[in-house]
């Protein structure tokens, strides 16, 4: 018989917390996923770039 295991930490989930553990694994993944959205590659400003021309000028 498989037993629900808790996607953040592997150990058995609580009915009250399904599919986590604890409240505590409920907000690490909703974090996880709030973080990654956050993370969204994009154009960035070249700071070294701008900094080595002030330098040699
Ligand atoms: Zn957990």
């Amino acid at each position: 018989m498989t037993v629900p295991r808790c996607p953040i930490c592997a150990a058995p989930t609580a009915p009250a917390h399904t599919p986590f553990c604890s409240r505590g694994c409920k907000d690490r993944d909703l974090l996880r996923w709030l973080g990654e959205g956050y993370r969204i590659p994009g154009p960035f400003v070249d700071t070294e770039s701008l900094d080595s021309r002030s330098d040699t000028d």
